[in-house]
């Protein structure tokens, strides 16, 4: 297929496995990745025949990152924007200025303001990210990252992309448009989820792999990758790996330019490693899963959840998709919509509708909180959570 290594840009690469998602005719993203190895860096990446555009549109046009925040069945919104002030407020001077490019709601941004930062600043996509950003007395600006050096925004000290780069296809673009934003002797703070964890840490296949997470670093491709650009790591940390409140991996850099005498850096072997160890895991996991629902012959059942789990679950069971009745989802923007050719409606169709047909719940964080939610609606659908 089509990508060429977004670091190293050679062609030549590995195929480790793919994943196929159930997309409608008309959605902007492919059907299938390739997750594919570079034969010389050793960067794991999702390969396809998409371009940077076609991820544009779907952010645009099909991305519920706002809305599905309001939605989350966590007990504190802020329990992630507090760990990553935590993790980051000893590499930002008080002084400084900060940009977070994708900076969703301004979590951190707005912590980082009651902390005593007086400049900072956001970058969205999204008109609703930026007013809500604004509501919390954080300026911001709409907008793709993409259109960040066309901008003629002033110059930061800070540069921050959390939970971004391992969405972007143009890499080459994103970083360019990033360096365009930043003080020649400012830094750049990047947070992704980190390849080494994912054989550590087990979670459901499309928490990691999935049509949006498209980039898989490990701390040296990350570093690698900087290098490119005459960037190096500054926090003299040895290892910059770091779990999340929810145990999952994450990695962070704090990249600034320094005159270093070019070095090569030895191809990396940890993330093809990670990568094999967790899809042993997985396979193990799916042929449980298969007996679970191969139990289930259902004719009709209603489906609970049109997230990337269902994505991928329809894909590898097609089906299945001509037994939906319907489906339920807590997200308004796709109530109305329709999901495997199925309306998506919101859970008052299924309290006025009263279908008594089993429920598949495909949600890979919040399969408990929903089971409690049909319970708390006065339901007695039987429930199968996947
Ligand atoms: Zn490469």
């Amino acid at each position: 297929m089509g990508r060429n290594c977004p670091i190293c840009n050679t062609k030549e690469k590995e195929k480790l496995f793919d994943i196929r998602f159930a997309f409608g005719e008309e959605h902007p993203l492919a059907k299938k990745n390739d997750i594919v190895c570079c034969n010389t860096c050793g960067f794991v990446f999702a390969d396809n025949d998409l371009n940077q555009d076609s991820y544009d549109r779907y952010y645009k046009e099909l991305n519920s990152y706002s809305e599905a925040d309001s939605i989350k069945y966590t007990e504190d919104e802020e329990l992630f924007p507090k760990f990553y002030f935590s993790l980051l407020r000893k590499f930002i001077a008080i002084n400084e200025s900060v940009f977070d490019v994708g900076c969703g709601d301004g979590g951190l941004l707005s912590i980082l303001k009651q902390n005593g930062y007086g400049n900072v600043y956001g970058l969205d996509p999204s008109a609703d990210s930026i007013r809500t950003l604004e509501r919390k007395g954080v300026n911001g600006i709409c907008g793709s990252v993409f259109e960040i050096a066309a901008l003629d925004l002033p110059k930061f000290d800070v540069v921050i992309s959390t939970g971004v780069l391992e969405h972007i296809f143009d890499v080459d673009g994103y970083i360019k448009n990033v360096l365009a934003a930043v003080k020649s002797d400012g830094k750049i703070i990047v947070v992704v989820p980190a390849v080494e964890g994912f054989e550590i840490k087990y979670t459901d296949l499309p928490n990691y792999f999935n049509h949006e997470h498209i980039n898989f670093f490990s701390q040296q491709t990350l570093d690698r990758l900087f290098a490119g650009y005459g960037y190096y790591d500054i926090s003299n940390e040895q290892s910059r790996l770091v779990t999340e409140p929810n145990g999952e991996y994450i990695l962070y850099g704090v990249y600034s330019k320094k005159n270093v005498d070019t070095h090569e850096i030895e191809k990396d072997d940890s993330s093809r490693k990670s990568v094999l160890n967790y899809l042993e895991k997985y396979s193990e996991r799916k042929k449980e899963k298969e007996e679970k629902y191969k139990k289930l012959s259902l004719d009709k059942y209603i489906l609970w959840g049109t997230g990337a789990l269902a994505t991928q679950f329809l894909a590898e069971f097609p089906e299945i998709s001509d037994k939906i009745e319907f489906c339920i989802d807590n997200n308004k923007t796709k109530q109305g919509t329709r999901f495997a050719g199925k309306m998506i409606y919101g859970s008052d169709y299924l309290k006025s509708q009263n279908i008594n047909l089993p429920i598949i719940i495909c949600s890979m964080k919040n399969g408990d909180a929903i089971v409690k939610q049909i319970v708390e609606l006065g339901l007695k659908n039987e429930c199968i959570i996947l």
